[in-house]
């Protein structure tokens, strides 16, 4: 008889509680220490992790949750699936990952982007009809033998062949009709060879994730995904399976799912908002485990046990089995609340982390199993801590929600565009094709020395903004002597784009060390948005104001849009994202006024998460982009004709959010567009976007520095779908990451490039 799943979670963050693993991946990289110190301190972070789950007294704790930098790749090395460009470097098996996940010298790493609508990013596997797909490691063994050791039974975890595939791509070079796909089969025989192997060495339980069926899927995809599980399933030899799809509602997939035969599916109730209701109806699941999703794995409020266990009740009937699990891998939460002195004691009861999240889970479990008396105590606690949030004064503030209410239509409406565009150029004077940057200089050494500095109280507030100001002053000089035409202060001041807003916000509350990977080493740490949103006092408009007396040309004032910083935070789910999203809007719109009040007659508000927060599903996009469009323009709409709106969007495909980027009405907008060529000016046009727009002519994600000619084809390439006086010159993003040498050589060559376009406009 094997064991039942009982509680456990979906996964768990590795970057250990004081970012280890970070340390550790930086200093071997830098050569600073050895594979095998490297390979011991990941092997300690796993033993931690596995204890403490099973201590904690999960039923199934998961394994091969660990990875050096991202479980994506992991599956493609695992399965064979690196490109040649990385095995011909010749390098050890550890440095052929690290090169794919970062690139080496000439051979760039693979392409990484977002893991779904989380701020996790995966690197992208390349796929080509010529892969070969094999067991070419065996880490899930590895690891499952190596808890096995420490005394713990694991679950080992894999990414599921259909969302491998689906999130690959289609390498250069392969035919045009490829698609990752049609290798299913070949992949799917790795797979069953890591199944046998795997049972071989005692497994009972492994876990597929498939979240990419919480997205809409096609029909053969569909399909693939049930004959994909078929097969699996009737092998003689193979553990017990767990799919898991989270994220959100898995529609059609759960009733395949639930018709292949696999031992237990497990669904998201916090993000899959109708899946409670579709299992009812589904029958496949009388004699599967049903793994619940009950507590919500992406953010860190306390679960409401009590409307936990009434779904959890509901579910009962459908399943042969029901098991409590997150509603995703914690990956996306930080470790521990009690690692947080300095949030308010009544803010920190309302929140759990990951190993509150585990013990929530376990709670649940116990009262599924052995009745609520069982754990009466916990949950009165956790009655008492949902009820104080739901009730408290500090999450409500009645003039913000008054000056909601009393909003008009015309708070989010400008003038014609025309009439604007007249207007600005009037009090601007600008030259045709003005150049411009998108807001941070390099953030160096120096700065995060003095803002440790302060942090540490080695220095004080006045010292460390004499600091900052002496930085401004740097780069206006800087921009002045470039020959740029928009200049910016260069947002030393800043730690992070978010945070920083968050910080001067009431309704946030900000961690110490509440670190979430983003992606490899590099980790953030989401404010907590947790009550009502208003701006005490103005902000920004010193350090914009300091900048602009140091110059004649225009200083653009820089802000962080409403849905970039709810898509960046740890955001309350006790009211709609739209409403949220209005209080912080009008939150900017004071800075908006503040700053235009203050003599900046160019503001800009950066929404780079427009498209992040996207919902997977199709069907939910209008009423997503409603919202996210309303924000933006809530924060911006308050200014005269003349003050110039610009807003900056960091990425190039379009597609689903275009008409959205017209409906935000900015006058400028500076979009990512260097390494696709200048595509998405094609893509504007064909919706008839007829304002302003900087598509970025140098690519800020890499340390090449362009020359004069190749920002100048860009240019004119540009100008064969917007004509001159439309037309804008920056980089693609800010340039806070790279180094003063790259820089400047770089916007000199914008510079020039540009001189050199208009001479041939005249
Ligand atoms: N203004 C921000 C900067 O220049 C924008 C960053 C972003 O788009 N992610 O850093
Ligand atoms: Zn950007």
């Amino acid at each position: 008889m094997t064991s039942k799943i009982g509680s456990t979670v979906l996964g768990y963050p590795r970057i250990g509680l004081n970012r280890e693993l970070k340390r550790a991946l930086e200093s071997y990289w830098a050569s600073r220490s050895s594979e095998a110190e490297l390979r011991e301190i990941a092997r300690r972070l796993r033993a931690d992790t596995w204890h403490s789950l099973r201590d904690a007294g999960l039923d199934s704790v998961p394994s091969n949750t660990f990875s050096f930098y991202d479980q994506v790749l992991d599956t493609a090395v695992t399965f064979g699936a690196v490109p040649p460009r990385y095995t011909s470097l010749g390098l050890s098996p550890l440095d052929t990952y690290f090169a794919m996940a970062r690139g080496v010298a000439a051979t760039p790493p693979l392409e990484m982007t977002k893991w779904f609508d989380t701020n996790y990013h995966y690197l992208v596997p390349e796929i080509d009809p010529g892969t070969r797909f094999s067991l070419a490691d065996r880490t899930p063994v590895e690891q499952y033998r190596e808890a096995a050791e420490e005394g713990v039974t694991t679950r080992p975890v894999l990414v599921g062949p259909l969302t491998f595939l689906l999130l690959s791509k289609s390498a250069t070079g392969a035919a045009e009709s490829f698609r990752p796909l049609d290798k299913l089969p070949e992949l799917l025989d790795a797979y069953a060879q890591l199944l046998v192997e795997l049972r071989r060495e005692g497994v009972e339980w492994v876990q597929l994730d498939e979240p990419a069926f919480a997205a809409d899927r096609s029909p053969v995809e569909l399909a693939a995904l049930r004959d994909a599980y078929r097969r699996l399933g009737d092998l003689a030899e193979r553990p017990n399976l767990l799919v898991a799809g989270y994220f959100g509602d898995l529609g059609e997939a759960l009733e395949l799912l639930a018709s292949c035969p696999v031992e237990a599916l497990g669904v998201d109730l916090v993000a899959g908002r109708a899946t409670a209701d579709a299992l009812s109806s589904i029958r496949g699941l009388r004699d599967k485990t049903l793994v619940a999703g009950l507590v919500d794995g992406r953010n860190i409020w306390r679960t409401d046990l009590d409307k936990a266990l009434a779904t959890a009740a509901t579910l009962l009937g459908s399943a042969g089995e029901v098991a409590v699990s997150t509603s995703c891998s914690l990956l996306h939460v930080p470790y521990d609340v009690a690692a947080e002195p300095n949030i308010d004691p009544q803010v920190k009861s309302w929140l759990a982390f990951a190993d509150q999240k585990v013990r929530e889970v376990v709670v649940l479990g116990r009262a599924l199993r052995e009745g609520r008396d069982a754990v009466a105590e916990e949950l009165a606690a956790a009655r008492v801590a949902v009820a104080d949030r739901a009730n408290a004064d500090r999450v409500r503030n009645h003039r913000v929600r008054a000056r909601l209410q009393a909003l008009r239509p015309e708070s989010t409406q400008r003038s014609e565009y025309a009439e604007r565009c007249v207007a600005q150029q009037k009090s601007l004077s600008l030259p045709l094709l003005p150049t411009t940057t998108i807001g941070s200089f390099p953030q160096t050494a120096d700065i995060r020395k003095a803002r440790a500095a302060l942090r540490s109280g080695r220095i004080d507030r006045a010292s460390y903004q004499q600091r900052m100001r002496d930085e401004v002053e740097r780069v206006i000089r800087l921009q002045e002597e470039l020959g740029l035409d928009v200049l910016v202060h260069g947002e030393p001041e800043r730690n992070d784009m978010v945070q920083y807003f968050a910080e001067h916000l009431d309704g946030f509350a900000s961690t110490d060390n509440g670190w979430v990977q983003s992606y490899g080493s590099r980790c953030v740490r989401p404010p907590i948005l947790f009550g009502d949103v208003s701006r005490p006092k103005a902000i920004t408009t010193e350090w914009a104001t300091c900048a602009q007396r140091l110059t004649e040309k225009p200083v653009k004032g820089m802000l962080t849009g409403p849905v970039t910083i709810l898509a960046w935070s740890f955001v309350r789910d006790d009211q709609p994202l739209a409403d949220t999203a209005a209080q912080v809007a009008l939150a900017i719109r004071d800075e908006v006024s503040d700053l235009e009040a203050a003599g900046i007659r160019i503001i800009q508000v950066d929404e780079p998460a427009l498209r992040e927060l996207l919902p997977l599903r199709a069907a939910r996009h209008e009423q997503y982009l409603a919202w996210a469009v309303a924000a933006f323009r809530l924060a911006t709409c308050g200014v005269a004709e003349s003050t110039q709106i610009h807003t900056h969007l960091c990425y190039s495909e379009f597609g689903d959010v275009i008409n959205a980027i017209v409906a935000l009405d900015a006058d400028v907008t500076s979009i990512e567009a260097a390494r696709s060529h200048m595509e998405v000016l094609g893509d504007l046009n064909a919706v008839g976007f007829g304002r302003g727009v900087g598509p970025g002519v140098y690519d800020i994600h890499s340390p090449r520095v362009p020359d004069v000619a190749e920002v100048a084809s860009l240019l004119r390439a540009a100008l064969d779908a917007v004509p001159a006086q439309r037309l804008w010159v920056n980089p693609d993003c800010g340039l806070k990451t790279r180094g003063y040498a790259e820089v400047e050589e770089a916007l000199e060559h914008m510079v020039e490039a540009t001189a050199e376009v208009r001479r041939s406009l005249c």
